[in-house]
Order: structure tokens, then sequence, then C-alpha cells
């Protein structure tokens, strides 16, 4: 019997799989994929964000409030699995919390591939996603999710790694997902066209900083999503200590969230099969 097709995203924090993969989970889980989602931190190193919360009462139990949010972000985009890989959040780059031996950013590399190795061959996905290898924009555990997910595509095919994880399996496709700069571009113009006024998307300070995003000519492939775009913004709405009611997003008129949120680009960093480029599906060559 042929293996049932699976994406597995590789997530840093509860929230991050909506932007740049909401739409790409919702459309493969309704074309009857295995969808899963491994999220690495509990992301208890969040501000909360919203006003109706008494911050000291949910700071404490941060992680347990931001998974009820990430299951109910989960049933909105039709996640079919959810796994948890069991590490602290590390916080923004240079703060005490990246020193924390629970944090990610302090898992020993070895450890934290072998544990996601685990779940690639329990679910078996022939499509895996996570960040580029600045983990689009410096924060240690997106680096880190960068970093076993590569690590994790090379072991989990070969049964003299981590033996004790599970019968080999290689997944056949890797990508990297963000925003590439043409799409900031895009959503730019956009906000100038319709006079909005978007703190994000305004030029960096300081100029030495590097250009955000994954580079246009990087990118191989990108799906449309558009039909997904309210979904993305509901999965956003429930991750309530995260995304506050006053987030521009939130009051944007259904056609204008259509628009911004009508693709999904990636980058093809690994294929084992062939596929075209560019393409506009993740598995292109493996249907
Ligand atoms: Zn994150």
């Amino acid at each position: 019997m042929a293996e049932r097709l699976t994406l597995m995203t590789v997530h840093a924090h509860p929230d991050d799989e909506v932007f740049s993969t909401g739409g790409v989970l919702a459309k493969s889980a309704e074309q009857g994929i295995h969808t899963v989602l491994v999220t690495c931190t509990g992301g208890e190193e969040g501000e909360i964000v919203d006003p109706t919360m008494n911050q000291e009462e949910v700071k404490p139990r941060l992680a347990e409030v931001r998974k009820q949010e990430l299951q109910d972000a989960v049933k909105v985009l039709g996640i079919e699995t959810l796994e948890m890989l069991g590490y602290r959040d590390s916080g923004m780059a240079g703060t005490e919390a990246n020193q924390n031996p629970a944090s990610f950013h302090m898992a020993d590399l070895e450890e934290a591939t072998g544990r996601l190795v685990r779940l690639v061959r329990k679910h078996r996905p022939q499509v895996l996603v996570s960040y580029d290898e600045n983990g689009s924009y410096g924060h240690p555990d997106h680096i880190k999710a960068h970093q076993i997910t590569g690590l994790a595509f090379d072991a989990a095919g070969d049964p003299a790694r981590f033996p004790e994880a599970g019968p080999a399996w290689q997944p056949q496709k890797l990508y990297i997902c963000g925003r590439s700069r043409r799409q900031a571009d895009r959503w730019r113009a956009m906000a100038e066209e319709l006079n909005l006024d978007i703190p994000w998307l305004r030029a960096p300070q300081d100029v030495n900083e590097p250009p955000r995003g994954i580079p246009t000519e990087s990118v191989t492939t990108i799906v449309e999503v558009a039909d997904y775009a309210e979904r993305k913004r509901e999965a956003l709405r429930v991750h309530k200590t995260q995304i506050s009611p006053e987030f521009f997003i939130m009051s944007l008129p259904p056609e204008v969230i259509r628009r911004a949120f009508s693709e999904e680009e990636f980058i093809r960093a690994r294929s084992l099969v062939d596929a075209p480029t560019p393409e506009d599906d993740l598995f292109a060559g493996l249907r």
C-alpha cells in the first residue's frame, strides 16, 4: 500500500505555525494529507498582550495557557497531529532565559535532533518544513529549530543513527519557510494604496540591520492559499496571549486579508525527487 502523504512543519513557539505555514497546513489537511505540527518550546518567554489577562496570574502558567491556544489554532487550521518537542522557550537573543538549562537554546544538539528523528520515524513525512539558518529573524529557538530539522532530515533515514528512535524513514523534501522580500514589498505597496500605517512594515531603524525575509531569488515554491486567509486570521486570533485584538490584521476587511495572505513562499533546500522549479506544491514530484 502506498504511504499516506504527510507534511511535518517544525516550529519554535506556539503561534509560529500560523504566519508562514498556516495556509499550507490547512490546504494540505483538506486534501487528505496527514499534517503534523511539531512545536519545539512552550513559549514561556512570550509577552502577554491580552489586556483582559492578569499578567501576574498568567505569567507563571504561560506554557499551559499557550498550549491551549495552540490546540485551538490546530483545530482552526484542521491540523491532524500536534507534537510538542518539550523544551523551554529561550527568549530573545542575549536574554537571561538563553542560559536556562531547560531551554531549547541550551539543549544538546544531538539529543534534540534525536527527539525530532523519533517523531519523523513515527509519522513518516515525505515533506519537512522549518526556517532558514537565521531562524527568520535571529531568535535562538528558531535557529535551533532550523538546525535540528536539517540534521533530522539526514539522520532519520539512516538506521545506524538513533537506532532506539524507531525504524528508519527518509523524508524526500526539506523546505525553508518565510516571507520573501518581494512579499514584504507587496505588503508595503498595499498598505500605501489602502492608507494603512503598519509599524511592522516600516523600514528598519538601523541601516546596518540585514534586510528581513528570505531572498526573493531563492524562493522555489509559491503555494496559493487565499482561500485559507480567514482561517489564518482566526488561528492568529485564538493565540490571545500573543496577538492583540488591536493587531492591524484583525481589523482589515476580508478582501484585503485575502490579498495579504494569498500566498506562502518556500525555499526547497533539499529534494531527493525530481520536482520542477518553480513549483506551486510542496508535494510536487511526490503525488
Ligand atoms: Zn517564534
